[in-house]
């Protein structure tokens, strides 16, 4: 069989140029080869159209380097296993994605919908209850994960607490109750949790299909420990009990105080990160029904990544019934997800010195 792998190869790159952001080798050295993230596998160097690229063994470890004049054609950053470029890969698969916000009055973090969606779906008897997280009394922002079961109590539930809490467990609670109907609200790793369970054979939700559990996802770039946060705002001469507010936003921590708001870049902070964070790569919390932040959509609004046929459904009559306005992302929106998102991949490899 005769065959012309340059003509391949131009259609490769045609497919790339059509379909995904293109990157130069620059940045393939700087996430992967300066990090250590490398595996010497050599598609890089072979698979250069125009043969820019040697492998190089410096100190008997093969090196890509680049030798002739890069075209970012975006085939060595595109097939190397250590990228990440494919957006299914970054921010997962979804039926849409929307810029929202309540038109409630109720306490929020960003557009509020996470608790109007809770309250549609408790309103209309899809679930027994919501599991979400409230401040523990006697420490101000240390999580208490609760199950809400009324609108009243589910209303002051808005807002986020940036420490690690317990949905998953107060869920198995739930489900100890005999109830079978919940929707739990997480980060990824929790919302991993549940999905875990839920598709592990000898799992409980195996062994009664009753049980069912929707899955909302907050994106999380990293949660810190109650104590180092205490610790950090001390030293900034900020009392923790005095706070109002925490935010993430625009890669700064921010901190409202008597109205006052301090920030600080959030790499600042990493030190006190959990040391969870390090092992996570997921901003947006792939596996949820629905997966809700800020990054992509305007202040005072809630971006949402549809990713279940029933998220879809009561997205749609929530926008229908006047409860959430909004309307869908558009590719600039969805790019900016998928920027953090990968940021937040490529965050993992630079934990590990290079060598
Ligand atoms: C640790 C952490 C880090 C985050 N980092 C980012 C980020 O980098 N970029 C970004 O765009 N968004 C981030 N978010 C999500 C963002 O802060 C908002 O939660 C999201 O935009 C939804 O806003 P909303 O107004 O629609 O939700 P709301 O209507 O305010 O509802 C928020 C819901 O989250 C629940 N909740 C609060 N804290 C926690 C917690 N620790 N664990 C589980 N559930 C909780 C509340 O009980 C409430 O039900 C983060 C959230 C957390 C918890």
């Amino acid at each position: 069989m005769t065959r012309n792998h340059k003509i391949i190869s131009e259609k490769s790159q045609e497919w790339l140029k059509e379909n995904t952001k293109r990157f130069a080798f620059k940045k393939l050295e700087k996430e992967v080869v300066q990090t250590g993230a490398c595996v010497e596998c050599g598609s890089c160097v072979a698979g250069c159209p125009v043969e820019a690229l040697t492998g190089e063994y410096i100190d008997g470890k093969y090196v890509p380097t680049l030798t002739g004049k890069c075209i970012a054609c975006g085939t060595c950053y595109a097939m190397c296993p250590r990228s990440f470029i494919l957006e299914n890969e970054i921010i997962g698969s979804y039926i849409s994605a929307w810029r929202v916000r309540s038109l409630g009055e109720h306490s929020r973090q960003d557009g509020g919908a996470v608790t109007a969606i809770l309250g549609l779906m408790l309103d209309d008897d899809e679930i027994e209850a919501a599991i979400v997280v409230g401040q523990r009394e006697d420490k101000p922002w240390m999580p208490t994960a609760k199950k809400v079961t009324t609108r009243d109590e589910l209303l002051k539930t808005g807002g986020t607490i940036y420490t690690h809490a317990q949905v998953v467990g107060e869920m198995l609670n739930f489900f100890k109750e005999n109830l079978s109907s919940v929707a739990v609200v997480g980060t990824a790793c929790n919302i991993d949790a549940i999905h875990r369970m839920q598709t592990h054979p000898g799992s409980v939700f195996n062994v009664d299909p009753e049980m069912s559990a929707f899955k909302i996802s907050l994106f999380c770039m990293e949660s810190f420990g109650y104590e180092g946060l205490v610790d950090f705002l001390k030293k900034e001469g900020i009392d923790i009990r005095k706070v109002e507010r925490f935010a993430i936003a625009g890669g700064n921590f921010m901190v409202t105080v008597g109205g006052d708001v301090k920030s600080w870049p959030v790499k600042e902070l990493d030190y006190i990160a959990a040391s969870s964070c390090s092992y996570c790569t997921d901003l947006t919390g792939m596996n949820s029904d629905i997966s809700c932040g800020n990054i992509g959509s305007d202040e005072g609004w809630t971006t949402a990544i549809v990713r279940s046929d029933r998220a879809e459904k009561v997205l749609r009559k929530a926008i229908k019934e006047g409860i959430l306005e909004g309307e869908e992302l558009d590719d600039k929106a969805v790019q900016s997800v998928v920027n953090s998102a990968r940021f937040k991949m490529n965050k993992r490899y630079k934990l590990t010195p290079s060598h």
